[in-house]
């Protein structure tokens, strides 16, 4: 099953495929965690997506596109795989349309999380990461068991540098501007379903799970 999941950023889309990666057994491709990753080693990727990540802004086409085909043509992508941020704008779309034509595959769900503007603020400067394992938490909507601390790791729990009211601001505008017009990219293939993601973590996955099993149209 080959799958992404769309919304703005703090829509749930992280929360969401932790969990539908271990129901579906395929792998988690996220664009933000890679240039995260390759910031955190400073390697020559790590420096330049540095220069948009750190203002909120998407990094250039050219490079996001180049690090999601080398990922999607590794071998544990044959049973599928989930898309986590990307593509998010319409020329990344028209990349994956073609490498998915080259490797005679073809995307079967694009998942939408619909959230309000008001409450995206809110998730995001909540928002903590496990510094291990990559685990997302909220302070208040989603807190682990022991303040900081990671509950599947005992990992130290961190805050993204862009998960700033400033820089949130920034990073709503990019997604109105240039990811949003992908909804309708997908819409036009049948292949877009909206799932509100408003609702409690558990109701979402467990939307998502019955849209991915056949059981909703
Ligand atoms: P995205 O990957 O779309 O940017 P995340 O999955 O990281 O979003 O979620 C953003 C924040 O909102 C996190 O702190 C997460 O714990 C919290 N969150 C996610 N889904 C929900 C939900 N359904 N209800 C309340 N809080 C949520
Ligand atoms: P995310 O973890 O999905 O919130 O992404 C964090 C940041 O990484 C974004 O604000 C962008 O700077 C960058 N990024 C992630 N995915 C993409 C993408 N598909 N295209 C461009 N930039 C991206």
């Amino acid at each position: 099953m080959n799958i992404i999941f769309m919304g703005p950023p703090g829509a749930g889309k992280g929360t969401q495929a932790e969990r539908i990666v271990m129901e579906f057994e395929i792998p988690h491709i996220s664009t933000g965690d890679a240039f995260r990753l390759a910031m955190s080693q400073g390697t020559p990727l790590g420096l330049k997506a540095k220069e948009y990540v750190d203002q909120g802004l998407l990094v250039p086409d050219e490079i996001t596109i180049g690090i999601v085909k080398e990922r999607l043509q590794q071998e544990d992508c044959g049973k599928g795989f989930l898309l986590d941020g990307f593509p998010r704008t319409i020329s990344q779309a028209e990349a994956l349309d073609s490498i998915m034509a080259d490797m005679e595959r073809k995307i079967d769900y694009a998942i939408n999380l619909v959230v309000d503007r008001k409450l995206l603020l809110d998730r995001l400067t909540g928002r903590r990461i496990c510094k291990k394992c990559g685990a997302t938490y909220h302070v208040l909507f989603n807190p682990p068991k022991a303040e900081n601390i990671c509950d599947k790791c005992s990992g130290e729990l961190y805050q993204r540098s862009d998960d700033t009211a400033e820089k949130v601001g920034t990073r709503l505008d990019e997604y109105i501007n240039k990811t949003a017009p992908l909804l309708d990219y997908y819409r036009s293939k049948n292949l877009l379903l909206e799932v509100n993601g408003e609702e409690e973590i558990d109701t979402v996955t467990s939307n998502i799970v019955k849209i991915l099993r056949g059981q909703v149209q």
